[in-house]
């Protein structure tokens, strides 16, 4: 039986506080790929001890095994293994979509508004229960919401401060507007931040969702306005965004953390959990478990040269 063969590139990234790759990962890793009798075309380092990419080419029939395969070895081994079709995609992006809680900011916004009013026992239940699929998200949504009802609506004001943005988020942000890359942020959480993360990292886009405010404008309802931006919705969006920017779906990538960020990962040309939780990581077309955001360059193929020219 004749089956094709396809090429892929494989990028091997190391964390921040751990780099290089020992003897016996890089014997492992290439162990997978004899199993599957992949044939290695060629090696480019993207970092000294941090990154590097492997031009392979697999039979079509063994990609799946060899995807399976490579992502326990990375589990394993605490390196990212990242597995992508090779070809112009990858690094000519046109749109890049962000997630915000704990993707671009390290907080879960809805977390501290709810310390903020003193209700976060009653929010990370809830929080909980969606998170054990006993709830969907715009059930938990209004739920928390509703606990937030009378807080004065300069609360997000008096958040900003305190939001931390994830190492990487500027200069990744940065060196896109630069290429030229769209960006956005999709954002399950609401519009104030959403619009202040926008303006921080310069980004084209933000969608969240609005909480209504009372009529003498002091105070949150407790309830939110208009469309309810869940999972299906950001996939939505992300669509919405490359058709108004002229862009192939191909070209268009999503980053994200939590479970309803798998629906736009689908959607996009490629997706990348990043540090996310486990069954996130699992379902994503790739994972990247490093400190910074920047580090998504590797994946899309530049290397260290390239982005401290972009990042400057
Ligand atoms: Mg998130």
């Amino acid at each position: 039986m004749v089956t094709s063969s396809l090429d892929y590139v494989c990028t091997l990234i190391a964390p921040t506080d751990k780099p290089g790759f020992s003897e016996e990962f890089i014997n492992a890793f290439f162990a997978v790929l004899t199993a599957s009798a992949v044939a290695v075309n060629s090696t480019r380092i993207l970092s000294k001890d941090r990154a590097v990419d492997y031009d392979i080419q697999v039979s079509a029939s063994e990609i799946f095994e060899v995807k399976i395969s490579l992502f326990e070895l990375s589990n394993k081994a605490g390196i990212d293994i990242v597995f992508q079709p090779a070809g112009d995609a990858r690094r000519s992006k046109g749109l890049v979509v962000f997630d915000m809680d704990s993707t671009l900011i390290q907080q879960e916004v809805i977390d501290m508004i709810a310390a903020y009013a003193n209700v976060e026992e009653e929010v990370s239940k809830i929080t909980a229960a969606a998170m054990n699929g006993e709830i969907d998200f715009n059930q938990s949504l209004s739920q928390r919401v509703g606990l937030l009802a009378g807080i004065p609506s300069t609360v997000f004001e008096s958040l900003k401060s305190q939001i931390v943005f994830t190492p990487g988020a500027r200069q990744l942000t940065h060196a896109l507007n630069k290429l030229g890359v769209k960006t956005a942020v999709l954002s399950g959480g609401f519009i104030p931040l959403a619009k202040w993360v926008q303006a921080e990292l310069g980004l084209d886009y933000a969608h969240a969702n609005t909480l209504e405010i009372s009529e003498d404008g002091t105070q949150l309802t407790g309830r939110t306005l208009g469309t309810v931006v869940n999972g299906h919705v950001k996939g939505q969006l992300l669509e919405e965004i490359a058709t108004k920017e002229n862009l192939d779906l191909s070209r268009t990538v999503a980053v994200g953390d939590g479970s309803n960020d798998l629906i736009m990962m689908g959607v996009a040309g490629f997706g990348v959990a990043f540090n996310a939780k486990p069954a996130v990581q699992e379902k994503a077309p790739s994972k990247l478990n490093t400190e910074s955001l920047l580090d998504i360059l590797y994946i899309f193929g530049y290397n260290d040269e390239e982005i401290t020219e972009l990042i400057n």
